[in-house]
């Protein structure tokens, strides 16, 4: 009995946790969209009630994910089940790249999946109602579509050595550039200018809009080895990193002009 009041305990921290990061982040990058309207991607605008039921689905869909991810945890902790995790500090930074790479092979082809035929209108189309993303939609999606693409987090401690708190930082990255790259603004800035491997926001941005194309969700190199970038997804991201950063630059001069 004391076991399951763990397990419960763990989902209900790790959800706690997940809905914090998803309401800070989205507040902080709505306010960060604020005086670079200019620079907004697409000029389509996404309805009121289509971004209540982005938020209403994602409140929804993150307790699926800390279901999943606490339940990987307590069979972890508690069972003993996966291997070891790393205690220097190589170990752990190696870990953590480690889970980086692997849970964007993860994502990527997983994701390339439940766009086929047979999957998609049950699984993933939830999440494609939207065309022109905002924050609120990150976690949109039905809770089937998480034991695809989530599912990662309740096996990863049966893959590779991991510690806990290795884990969690990685998914609390994977919540935030997440939320980022929903955004409708691009915010990737020089770190993504390509060919730099990081995806910028435009990357997503093209998914939700051209659907078959940029599924990766960490780096741009699986997109670019199976050919499935976006063809004016580098000349894209360049010009509107470079829109943001003018709209941005134009934004901070305004002030003292007057
Ligand atoms: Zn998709
Ligand atoms: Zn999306």
């Amino acid at each position: 009995m004391e076991q399951v009041f763990i397990l419960l305990g763990t989902i209900a921290g790790v959800y706690a946790v997940l809905v914090a990061t998803y309401l800070a982040s989205c507040l902080v990058v709505t306010r960060l969209n604020r005086g670079i309207e200019a620079a907004k991607i697409q000029a389509r605008a996404t309805t009121p009630v289509l971004v209540r039921r982005d938020r209403r689905q994602s409140l929804l869909s993150l307790a699926g994910i800390a279901a999943m991810f606490g339940a990987g945890q307590w069979t972890y902790g508690t069972l003993g089940w996966g291997f070891a995790a790393p205690t220097g500090i190589i170990g752990t930074v190696a870990s953590a790249l480690a889970s980086l790479v692997l849970f964007d092979a993860w994502f990527y082809w997983f994701h390339r999946l439940i766009h086929t035929r047979p999957l998609y209108p049950r699984v993933h189309q939830w999440h494609h109602m939207t065309v022109t993303p905002v924050v609120w939609s990150n976690n949109s999606d039905r809770l089937v579509d998480n034991l695809f693409l989530q599912s990662y987090w309740l096996v990863a401690h049966l893959l590779f050595p991991v510690a806990p708190a290795v884990l969690l930082a990685h998914k609390l990255y994977d919540q935030v550039t997440g939320i980022i790259g929903h955004s409708g603004w691009e915010h990737g800035g020089r770190w993504c200018w390509p060919p730099s491997p990081l995806v910028a926001v435009t990357h997503h941005d093209q998914h939700h809009r051209y659907f078959r194309c940029n599924y990766a969700t960490h780096f741009t190199w699986w997109d670019r080895l199976m050919g499935t970038l976006h063809p004016e997804h580098d000349a894209e991201v360049k010009s509107n990193i470079r829109r943001t950063e003018t709209v941005r630059c134009d934004a901070t001069l305004r002030p003292t002009e007057r």
